[in-house]
């Protein structure tokens, strides 16, 4: 689905914490439409690399480009930077006080300056989008951690994100609910949505990902195709890691 123009563009990113080299020379290009997969061992750096693309974090050396500018550092640049870069987390991260309806409409009145009734219907469209109408007045503690999970993706889309960072989105959930989420996600992917998405479900790796991302000690090891990274990893520690989830 990749128009071949590049949406994400990280140069020889370096970050450290401390003494710890958490990213290391990390160049990677993500084109517009495209879906990029990131996975490798716990601590490898995935999260913190998520983090850097809408300035979570900052780096310490090389390069972030989005859609053609640097990434913003601060004020009214970086606002729109997070509104244009939505993340979806494992921890779902909805205000617990507010209704489903609310979560999703606050950013686009608060941050985008949407009127309430325009916001509102978007939003109502947003939640039949992921199945979840019904829940629009209900609070998020009184859904299932997979319908939590696909209200944090229309809140993320009400936003009209040019791209979408989805860290760990089903690790949090029951196994029964994985897959209602995941089925959310590859529609996104099929529509041409740009995505990164950190993730230890294979399955969709291999049915919607363009290309595979192997992380390991802050290096990005391989970049394929996943047909061609599942058949055929190229390094030792990709092969020892796929041995141990496949
Ligand atoms: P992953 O998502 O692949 O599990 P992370 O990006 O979360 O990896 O973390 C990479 C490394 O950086 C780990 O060793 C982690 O402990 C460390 N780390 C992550 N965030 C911080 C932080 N805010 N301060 C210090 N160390 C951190
Ligand atoms: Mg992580």
């Amino acid at each position: 689905m990749s128009t071949g123009e590049p949406l994400i563009v990280l140069e020889a990113v370096n970050k450290w914490f401390g003494p710890l080299h958490v990213l290391h020379d990390v160049s990677l290009s993500v084109g517009k439409g495209e879906v990029v997969v990131v996975i490798g061992p716990s601590g490898s750096g995935k999260s913190t690399l998520c983090r850097t693309i809408n300035r979570l974090e900052p780096i310490d050396s090389g390069t972030i480009t989005f859609d053609g500018r640097p990434l913003p550092a601060e004020g009214k640049a970086l606002a729109r930077l997070r509104s244009e870069v939505g993340m979806v987390f494992q921890s779902f991260n909805l205000f617990a006080h507010k209704t489903i309806l609310e979560n999703v409409t606050l950013g686009p009145v608060k941050v985008r300056k949407e009127k309430p009734a325009a916001a509102r219907e978007r939003a109502l469209a947003l939640l039949d989008r992921v199945g979840i109408a019904n829940q629009a007045e209900k609070y998020p503690a009184q859904l299932s951690g997979g319908q939590q999970q696909r209200a944090a993706i229309a809140r993320a889309l009400a936003m009209q994100p040019k791209a979408l960072l989805f860290d760990e989105p089903t690790s949090a959930l029951d196994p029964e609910m994985v897959g209602e989420v995941l089925d959310v996600m590859t529609s996104l992917a099929r529509e041409g949505m740009t995505m990164v998405v950190v993730t230890h479900e294979m399955g969709f790796a291999r049915h919607a990902a363009n290309r595979v991302i192997f992380m390991a000690d802050g290096q990005l090891v391989e970049d394929a195709p996943p047909a061609e990274f599942f058949a055929n990893p190229r390094s030792e520690r990709a092969r020892d890691f796929l041995s141990k989830i496949l």
